[in-house]
């Protein structure tokens, strides 16, 4: 396994494979890996001759009160399991290496406003966006250089991010693109809750707490399964279930019923009906969804 901390050198690198017609995997990550990522990454080892694993943590994706500087960064160790995995190629630039500038530099001279942005369309304002605004323009952004860098035949997201594989599916083909987005089940622990690189900051009995994320969509399958249609009062039952279970520390984002595909608020379940659920624990953004029928 490779790593690389240049694009030049990266590029260099996959240009021999690609002439010789074989096919190139990416999947992007911000690193502190877990078997949510693994699991992305041995669907690209199954489909593809190179796999490309980006370890970068964004900061044009973090808005100023968020966690971008104690975000856990572990580059040694996911690169130990990386290379287990049978990864082919590491690319690990540094912000200054990836923006050309440090963002220090950006913002310096006028806000970073002067560089090209990426503006997804609506289905970017609302959940996730509407709690985090610039989050998803710093998402397309990266997204749209590592696919330039890269190339990819395929690139492999996971459904924990349900928006962002929306609004990167959006993104490829307003802008032909020519990448095949992979999107892949969530990964939970034992307790069903969904693994995640923010789930570090948890304490034991905080992660315990941050199993009812879990509990509520069962609720809501269950719900579902027993003839509820009327999405408001499902996500009455969800809101109330959250709330009951941890009054104090939590704080609900958003919990919607949405179409699978374009994120638009349904009043009634269909067999396309998501639920989106995002909540605050102690100051840990926690999110997690699931289709509502079987
Ligand atoms: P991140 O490092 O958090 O930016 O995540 C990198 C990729 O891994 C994204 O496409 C995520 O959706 C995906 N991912 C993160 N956690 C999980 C999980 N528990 N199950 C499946 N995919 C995941």
């Amino acid at each position: 396994m490779q790593i690389f901390t240049t694009k030049h050198d990266l590029k260099d690198a996959l240009a021999p494979s690609r002439a010789e017609g074989k096919s190139i995997g990416l999947v992007p990550t911000m690193g502190a890996l877990h078997e949510g990522h693994f699991s992305l990454i041995r669907q690209a080892l199954m489909h593809n001759h190179i796999v490309v694993v980006s370890l970068f943590v964004n900061p044009t994706q973090f808005g100023e009160n968020e966690d971008f500087s104690t975000y856990p960064r572990t580059l040694e160790d996911d690169c130990a399991m990386l290379e287990k995995l049978g990864v082919h190629a590491v690319f690990a630039p540094t912000a200054g290496e990836m923006y050309d500038s440090t963002i220090e530099q950006m913002n310096a001279v006028d806000g970073g406003l002067s560089r090209t942005r990426i503006v997804p369309g609506d289905i970017a304002q609302k959940y996730e966006g509407a709690l985090r605004p610039i989050h998803f323009s710093g998402v397309c952004l990266v997204i749209n250089k590592l696919f330039n860098i890269v190339r990819p035949d395929r690139a492999y997201f996971g459904e924990k991010d349900y928006q962002q594989v929306a609004i990167v599916r959006q993104m490829v083909a307003d802008l032909d693109i020519p990448v095949e987005i992979s999107a892949c089940p969530i990964e939970r622990d034992d307790s069903g809750l969904a693994l995640s690189s923010r789930n570090r900051y948890l304490t034991p009995a905080q992660r315990k707490q941050a199993t009812c994320l879990y509990e509520a969509i069962v609720l809501a399958q269950s719900d579902v399964a027993k003839g509820r249609t009327n999405s408001a009062d499902i996500i009455k039952d969800v809101v109330s279930y959250l709330t009951n279970r941890c009054p104090e520390e939590f704080k609900i984002g958003y919990v919607a019923i949405v179409d699978t595909v374009t994120l638009e608020p349904l009043a009634a379940i269909t067999n396309e009906a998501r639920l989106l659920i995002s909540v605050e624990l102690n100051g840990v953004h926690l999110i997690d969804n699931a289709q509502l029928c079987a």
